[in-house]
């Protein structure tokens, strides 16, 4: 039964709701996007997500019998242990028991993991993407809002409450807009999709017709050489490399890893980013920084929220997974036989 077993992942975004199916060693069988259902109450989108895979494993010969395990990453802080949604302002939710929701519509005894859509997304780049190799790195990813989640050490770094890597409510300006967090000038409100959109328009920038232009416009003008455009984009780009410079700082990190709509911008936003970054960060962590683009685009939530529900299922194990205790103390172990 176990060999034949599929792991199910499902990366719950406020426009799309995406779905895959791999085997335990990571080979993806079947996935699929979905526009995310416009009533949102929890058990509505608990339907549509097991309708979902039903689906899926109908298409690949199937059935909910052989789910091994089932993973989900949503927005907003997660408790990790029961899988509660705490607050996800896109769909109006608190304290939402969501993995006993899609537990109750499975067959008794299939796991049920439910993490933040950015950790999920950051265990898919960590496993199967560009932080493969790596075991201090931020996964970022900048859409809607901006978000993070964090490996160090060779593990996932979570936070007392599993809230670690609000990045997006950095405060870069303790003046400037309000922010939905209840703050002002938070890293969002500069850095964001959403901001990218409210800046173009205060620009003068439209469509043809008028109406406002969506971030994936402005990129696209700015690629075509647009300069209203293009210093959005790089007004976009510096803040975001304001709260990546105090991380990177902060935590000494080898990479940072960044997706999102923002991300796929092109030159007119990793340029900027990249100057303004190597500006900021000392000297000593800027030796060993790289940015780098998530490898894995929108797959990336979707396979990790898989791989998290084997891992937790001890199904399968992380790569480079760093069990060692930290050291204390100034040992000199380190240099002995070397
Ligand atoms: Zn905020």
């Amino acid at each position: 039964m176990k060999r034949d077993g599929v792991l199910a992942g499902v990366d719950l975004g406020g426009t799309n709701l995406r779905a895959g199916l791999i085997s335990p060693e990571g080979q993806v069988l079947w996935r699929h996007a979905v526009p995310t259902p416009q009533r949102r109450e929890p058990e509505r989108i608990a339907d549509t997500i097991v309708h979902v895979l039903e689906r899926g494993l109908k298409e690949i010969g199937a059935d909910k019998h052989h789910l091994i395990g089932v993973g989900a990453g949503i927005t907003g802080p997660v408790r990790r242990e029961g899988g509660v949604a705490l607050l996800s302002p896109n769909f109006g939710w608190r304290d939402v028991p969501f993995a006993d929701l899609l537990r109750a519509r499975l067959p008794a005894g299939v796991p049920v993991c439910v993490d933040n859509d950015v950790r999920v997304v950051m265990y898919g780049e960590w496993q199967f993407g560009a932080g493969r190799d790596l075991a201090n790195f931020m996964c970022v990813t900048v859409g809607t809002g901006v978000g993070a989640a964090l490996l160090l050490n060779g593990r996932p770094y979570y936070g007392v409450w599993d809230a670690a890597g609000e990045i997006g409510h950095y405060i870069l300006d303790p003046q400037g807009p309000e922010c939905g967090c209840g703050n002002r000038g938070c890293l969002e409100q500069y850095a964001s999709a959403s901001a990218v959109e409210r800046e173009a328009a205060r620009f003068g920038l439209s469509r043809g017709d008028g109406s406002p232009m969506s971030a994936a416009e402005v990129a696209a003008a700015a690629r075509a050489g647009e300069p209203r455009a293009q210093k959005v984009l790089a007004r976009a780009a510096a803040a975001l490399a304001q709260g990546l410079a105090v991380s990177a700082n902060l935590l000494s990190l080898e990479s940072i890893i960044i997706g999102g709509g923002l991300s796929r911008a092109g030159e007119a936003f990793w340029g900027p980013l990249r100057r303004e970054v190597g500006r900021r960060v000392m000297p000593i962590h800027r030796r060993r920084l790289e940015l780098v683009p998530a490898a894995l685009g929108d797959d990336a939530g979707v396979l990790g929220a898989a791989w998290l529900a084997g891992w937790q299922s001890g199904l399968i194990h992380p790569q480079r997974y760093d069990t060692r205790m930290p050291a204390t103390g100034n040992s000199t172990h380190g240099r002995e036989g070397g």
